[in-house]
């Protein structure tokens, strides 16, 4: 059984959203003798995460809402690489997405190793599809679903059908198929997102 760990590393200097250095981690370690322990400042959305609708809507569900077992099952990865600037309904109606399948989109975005001001993303068509198909989550291998789209219309069309958002995904190495998948994130309450380990694994052999 072959494992793809699709997290992003989280390091100082590592890519964050539109480069904003408040968005950076911190870690702050002291040694003390022999003892030796960290402090970590991470903003919620910081490399591979998932949203919860708090992030989006005022007054939204918080991180504890999200179903642990919505993050654990069957996934599917498409490859979205020779879509340019975001992913419209045409570009995945014909897919096989069927209701709650976890999708996960594979674009050019894996191949950045910094922050690309046009990173792909999902249209609004796209994110009614999706919704409108039921399908458990999608996930995206940029840090925002959605970009430069007035009122995130995007967000909204996913968190009001209960679709669960992860951001932040690395796809460069995985091929587009069917995957047994694993979103571990944080057990945090009251956030607005949380970071995650996403881990892929092959059809158990
Ligand atoms: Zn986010």
């Amino acid at each position: 059984m072959k494992v793809y760990d699709i997290s992003s590393a989280i390091f100082e200097g590592m890519p964050v959203y539109k480069n904003k250095p408040e968005k950076q981690p911190k870690i702050e370690t002291v040694t003390n003798g022999h003892v030796t322990e960290s402090r970590l400042s991470l903003d919620v959305h910081t490399g591979t995460h998932i949203d919860s609708p708090l992030h989006m809507i005022n007054d939204g569900d918080t991180f504890e809402t999200i179903d642990i077992e919505k993050l654990v099952g069957q996934s599917k990865v498409f490859d979205l690489t020779s879509v340019k600037d975001k992913i419209t309904a045409s570009d995945i109606e014909n897919l096989d997405i069927q209701a709650n399948d976890f999708v996960l989109f594979k674009t050019t975005n894996s191949d950045d190793e910094e922050f690309n001001f046009d990173f792909v993303f999902v249209a609004e068509d796209a994110a009614k599809f999706l919704a409108d198909k039921g399908v458990r989550g999608v996930g995206v291998d940029a840090l925002g679903v959605e970009r430069a789209q007035p009122g995130h219309p995007t967000h909204k069309a996913l968190f009001g059908n209960d679709v669960i958002v992860i951001e932040g995904l690395r796809l460069a190495e995985v091929e587009a198929g069917n995957y047994f998948m694993v979103a571990a994130p944080l057990k945090l309450q009251g956030t607005d997102a949380s970071p995650a380990r996403v881990l892929l694994f092959d059809e158990l052999k």
